[in-house]
Parts: structure tokens; sequence; C-alpha cells
């Protein structure tokens, strides 16, 4: 049914969801020319929780393709933190470079509001914390924030951490120690996350070859760290233990993992592998794929902390901790079983879910 908020032309309707998910809502603003999705996949552990991502989509087909693609990994990540969140995830469809505007997210922030807190914004591709501030001046339900109570700031940080702890936890059960010393790391994209975790193995030990295109960081890498730099198109035929993607998603297709040397894969990256059948790729040419979904939870236990208004460091870390629990499960079962650990995961996730 429409409806139209008080404070906006704000016309609020709901979609027809794909099969499997819950909600599927939308939002049209006239006034600030907001035009925005919200995907609910799943409320059964709790309110749904996952980032907004402003993206020029070419058609509003794309956009619902993406929002529940989005969500649903949402409901998998949570539950792989054991947080008391639900998947979801929103976007707004339009350029961030040129179509966004104050205005624009104060409009989305009562989007977020109708929702009556069945849905917990925060930053994705193309938002920033000075729109997560936009939002919050018209909802509650937004995470992500710079200053106030419970504020989580940036969680590249934490996101790192926890994929350090994954990388420990990889090593040992496939080597039986996780000793970096000497270990060779190879680093795709040193951002937010990639950087912080290139940090932690360097102090660890570790000898690092990183590829960014932005050759400034690299740059950086290597001055402070020691690491060498390699081009971003050779970095996966690079002679190393690890390959750690922190870039975009895709990027273990057939034809990269065709050229990996590395023994494991363990990285911050989203949607790593590019269809499902790159998982199984991973598995017969030997090499040990850490599911993405649960290595890089930290972000998420970080902004849940700020959702659920807790401020004991305590359990953060024991969540943090808990993803590498999780990760050595998954490969325990898939010893067992002989399947691929993308898979075993997905299905311990789902007895989670239910
Ligand atoms: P970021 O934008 O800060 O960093 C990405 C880096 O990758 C940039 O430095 C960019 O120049 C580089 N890059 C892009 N294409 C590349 C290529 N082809 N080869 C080499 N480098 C390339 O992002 P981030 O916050 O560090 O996140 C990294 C990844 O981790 C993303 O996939 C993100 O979705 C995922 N992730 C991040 C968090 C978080 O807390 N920030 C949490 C969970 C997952």
């Amino acid at each position: 049914m429409n409806q139209i908020t008080a404070d906006h032309s704000l016309i609020i309707r709901d979609l027809k969801p794909s099969e499997g998910y819950e909600r599927l809502i939308e939002a049209q603003d006239a006034q600030t020319g907001l035009h925005a999705l919200v995907s609910i996949h799943s409320l059964r552990r709790g309110p749904a929780a996952g980032g907004c991502r402003m993206f020029n989509y070419a058609k509003a087909e794309d956009a619902i393709y993406d929002v529940e693609r989005l969500s649903r990994g949402m409901t998998y990540k949570n539950a792989a933190a054991e947080l008391p969140l639900g998947g979801g995830k929103s976007v707004i469809i339009g350029d961030p470079k040129t179509q966004k505007t104050p205005a624009l997210m104060r409009a989305f922030g009562a989007f977020i509001e109708h929702l009556a807190g069945d849905y917990y914004t925060a930053e994705d591709v193309g938002v920033s914390p000075q729109d997560m501030a936009h939002i919050a001046e018209k909802t509650a339900y937004v995470a992500g924030l710079e200053g106030g109570e419970f504020a989580s700031g940036d969680p590249s940080p934490v996101t790192a951490r926890g994929v350090f702890l994954c990388l420990r936890q990889t090593l040992k059960h496939g080597l039986g120690s996780d000793d970096l010393t000497d270990k060779k790391v190879a680093i795709q994209g040193l951002g937010h996350v990639g950087m912080s975790l290139a940090e932690m193995l360097h102090r660890a030990g570790a000898k690092l070859i990183v590829s960014d295109i932005n050759a400034e960081t690299v740059r950086t890498a290597e001055a402070r760290l020691g690491a060498s730099v390699t081009a971003p198109d050779a970095i996966l035929h690079q002679d190393v233990d690890i390959f750690a993607p922190c870039a975009m998603g895709g990027a273990l297709t057939a034809d990269a993992i065709a050229l990996l040397k590395a023994r494991f894969v363990v990285g911050a990256a989203n949607n790593q592998l590019a269809d499902d059948s790159c998982g199984q790729r991973l598995q017969d040419a030997g090499i040990l794929y850490a599911p993405d979904y649960i290595v890089n939870g930290g972000g998420i236990v970080n902004v849940a902390m700020e959702i659920l208004k807790i401020d004991d460091p305590s359990y953060r870390e024991s969540r943090i901790a808990g993803l590498a629990t999780t990760l050595e499960q998954v490969f325990q079962r898939a010893d067992e079983t002989g399947e691929p650990p993308h898979l075993v995961a997905n299905r311990l996730i789902e007895r989670r879910l239910q």
C-alpha cells in the first residue's frame, strides 16, 4: 500500500520480494529526487542490519537484484558473527558524486524511520559518515556515526583484526602452526582494511607483496612495511603462502584461480567467489579458502555495538574471536565431508538460522 509521510512528499510502498525474502520496500520523493529500496531478507535473529549503497543503477531491476543479493548476504554475515541481527540492505539509485544532497539523505532517513526499527542502516559504497549524520536527523535506526553515544566510527580496523585472526586460524588448520614469521602474503588492495591488515602482518613477521591501483598507497607500504610492490595484474601469480583479496568483489574467477600459487586464500573483500563453481575450483587446486563473510565479519560486529547500544569491549572481542572459531568449525566439517568450505559454511549458517 502507498503511504505518504508527513514531512516529505515521500511515497513508500511494499513491492513483492523474491522468494525467501521477508520484505522489499520502495521509496520515492519528488522534492529531493530520492529513489531508494530496502530489502529485508530475514528478521529471524533480530532487526535487519546492513549498509546503504548509492549507485547509478541503469534500471530499477538492477537495483532490486543488487539490494536483495546484498541483503541475503547480511543475514549470513550477521549469523556467522553470532549477532542478534537479521539481514537487510538498502540502495539509493543515483550518482553519489552529482545527485547526493543533505536533503536527499534526510528523505532517506524519513524512509528508514517509517520502517520502525525493522531495518538499521549504515555506510556502504557511495555513502559516507557525513551522510549518516544527515540520515540520523530523521531516524534513530542508523549506525556508523562518528559522534554521539555508542558511535562506532570507521569499522575497517576491526574488520582487519578479524581477517588477521582468521588468517592465523587458516594457517594453523593447514600447517599446524599459526606462526607468521617469514610467511609470504600477497595483499590485493591497500585501502582501509588492506593497509591495516598489512600493518598487523608486518608486526607478526610476515613478508608482504602488495598491489593497488593507487600508486601512493603501495609506496607507503613499501616505505613503512618493507613490502614488495607488484602490478595489480601480477598479484595473483606471486609465489606466496597466502593470497588476501582486499579490493573489490569477484576477484576469484576461474582464470584467476588458475594463476594462483598460494595455498590459502583469506581476505576482506565481499563476494570474493565470482560464482559458486569457483569455490569448488579452489578446492580442486588444493587451495584452502576461508569463506569471506565469516572472515570479514569484524566490521558488522563493530556496527552492531552501536545498534545494540553495547559499550562493553569484551562483547566485540568475543564476537571477533568467534569468527575464527566458526571458521575452524567449517574447516573441520569440510575435512570430514570432502566438500568445499564455502558450501559447508552456508549450511552451518543455515542451521543457525533455524
Ligand atoms: P577501500 O575502498 O578503502 O579499499 C579498496 C582498495 O582497493 C583501494 O585502495 C583501491 O584503490 C584498491 N583497488 C581497487 N581495485 C583494485 C585492483 N584491481 N587491484 C588492486 N587494488 C585495487 O575499501 P575497504 O573498506 O578497505 O574494503 C575492502 C574490501 O573489503 C571491499 O570489498 C569491502 O566491501 C570489504 N569489506 C570492508 C569492510 C570494512 O570494514 N571496511 C567490512 C567488510 C567487508
